[in-house]
């Protein structure tokens, strides 16, 4: 018998090895994932065949393909038996190996170098809004970013299309060349989701102001009628003559005409139908310059994306630099006469109440409309998008058990239009995904999952309706039971559109 001399031989450890490496490779970690931050698309290893990822495996691949090449030929059969007996290890436990679904988990972890960079970089990017709100004092950081967010999501499903000219106005020269370019010519892009977005700089030249916007997203397109999604990081530089004001909220919101605000009706030369007037770009209103393309992946769409696990749970705090001025102005603005209690207030009502209903809808799966009225749009529909994947699926991602075991105040802004409140959560809560039959998917059923967000709240200032009122079953403008929002938010009891944080808090981020 040759195989006890075998055991004791460096064979022996190289199978060893061997056996953990393919083990490793066919056990991928099966994630668990949450509303919001939970579920971007990861940039890095993917699972479904994009661009970047598994150059390490194939590497090691290689290798060990190398090395077996030379081994005697029984040491070999015994490799190649393991790999069977790995396999099917692998299928037998996961009950004939549905695909697992990955998800990648933002992360908010950062070393100690990145943190103080960051902190200056916020600090100043503040400095330059509040220099341009002096300048431009309609001018609102919350406002604009609606503005690229509707802009960007109008660009990629009317590009190629006759379409287009209705945000003709809002894009310069360079753009309307890019988009003859065959880079540009492909169909309109469809389920854009924007997973997030902020300012990342701002540029006061003498003539321009430069408005440097990030966009973490993806979205579809058909090829060859496949089926892709494209995971996307931009940059946006969007331009506006140094002289001109902001417009009005509803008009930048909704593109419409700077100089009437008459909606979305241009002709292919950029001549508004309502006013007569040609609308140059980048003179009334901000117009897109410059599209930066950061990150490009892409997959087959049947495939959910990959997972990271979470990492930076125990990274300091992200705290704007400003937090003490704003929340004295604050203070003051609202003639707070006992802050303490007010945070509070804040806290409970308006922070948790938020978080335990709209963990229980992403929960429930098809009752994700019900939190219709607390989530902005964009928010909302990057968290539907999901959910429309989960069902197609058959999957639910179950959250239970969640606990918020503690919350810290990290950004207040104010402008003349709307005032925001970012608050650092850290929270628990048993994290799985099932399918309908109730076979457990990924995560764990036992064990709670601990996590940490920025969640981000927006009100428009004057609006003074008290937190201790705050009902996520409500109508916040006319107190009708919320169970009549349509696909834009607006009440079906009033008539109103009831998530821009008009009336009440609006959650408007999660980062
Ligand atoms: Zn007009
Ligand atoms: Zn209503």
């Amino acid at each position: 018998m040759r195989l006890p001399k075998l055991v004791s031989s460096k064979y022996f450890i190289f199978l060893v090895l061997l056996t953990v490496v393919s083990v490793a490779l066919f056990f991928p970690e099966v994630a668990n994932a949450r509303p919001g931050g939970g579920h971007s698309y990861s940039g890095g290893s993917s699972s479904g065949g994009s661009g970047g990822g598994n150059g390490g495996a194939a590497v090691l691949f290689e290798l060990f393909f190398r090395i077996f090449l030379f081994l005697p030929p029984f040491v070999q059969i015994i490799l190649i038996l393991s790999i069977i007996v790995s396999v099917i290890w692998y299928h037998l436990r996961h009950q004939g190996g549905d695909d697992p679904v990955h998800n990648h988990v933002q992360s908010s972890g950062m070393d100690a170098y990145h943190f103080q960079q960051n902190q200056l970089a916020n600090q100043a990017k503040q400095q330059k809004i509040d220099a341009l709100i002096l300048r431009d004092p309609a001018f609102s950081e919350i406002l604009f970013l609606d503005f690229s967010h509707s802009l960007y999501h109008k660009f990629y499903t009317t590009i190629n299309t006759p379409t287009i000219r209705s945000i003709l106005p809002f894009l310069s020269d360079n753009i309307k060349l890019f988009m003859r370019s065959d880079m540009a010519k492909t169909s309109p892009r469809t389920e854009v989701v924007v997973a997030n977005m902020q300012i990342s700089d701002i540029v006061i030249m003498d003539e321009q102001i430069k408005i440097i916007v990030d966009f973490q997203s993806n979205y579809s397109t058909l090829q060859n009628d496949k089926n892709y999604r494209h995971i996307l990081k931009e940059r946006w530089v969007l331009v506006r003559n140094i002289k001109t004001m902001s417009t009005s909220p509803e008009g930048l919101r909704d593109l419409a005409c700077p100089n009437c605000g008459a909606p979305n009706d241009f002709n292919d030369a950029g001549v508004c139908g309502s006013c007569n007037t040609l609308i140059e770009a980048g003179e009334m209103n901000w117009m897109l310059d410059k599209i930066i393309l950061q990150e490009h992946q892409h997959y087959r769409a049947d495939t959910l994306g990959t997972y990271a696990p979470e990492v930076g749970t125990n990274a300091p705090t992200i705290i704007d630099p400003y937090l003490k001025e704003k929340g004295a102005q604050f203070i003051a603005l609202h003639q707070l006469e006992d802050p303490a209690a007010y945070w509070g207030t804040f806290m409970e009502k308006v922070v948790e109440t938020t978080y335990q209903t709209m963990y229980k809808a992403w929960s429930d799966r098809d009752d994700w409309k019900s939190v219709r009225h607390l989530l902005s749009d964009r928010l909302y529909e990057a968290n539907a998008f999901w959910i429309h994947l989960y069902q197609e699926k058959g999957y639910f991602n179950r959250l239970e058990n969640i606990t918020l075991e503690h919350i810290e105040p990290a950004r207040i802004t104010m402008d003349n239009n709307y005032e925001s409140i970012t608050v650092r959560v850290f929270a628990s809560a048993i994290d799985y995904t099932e399918d309908n039959n109730g076979r457990l998917i990924g995560g764990n059923k036992q064990k709670p999952r601990s996590f940490t967000e920025y969640w981000t709240f927006i009100r428009k200032i004057g609006v003074e309706k008290p937190e201790s009122a705050f009902d996520t079953t409500q109508c916040p403008n006319c107190g009708a039971p919320a169970d009549q929002m349509s696909d834009t938010s607006v009440c079906g009891y009033c008539g109103t559109k009831t998530n821009l944080g008009d009336f009440s808090w609006v959650l408007s981020n999660i980062a």
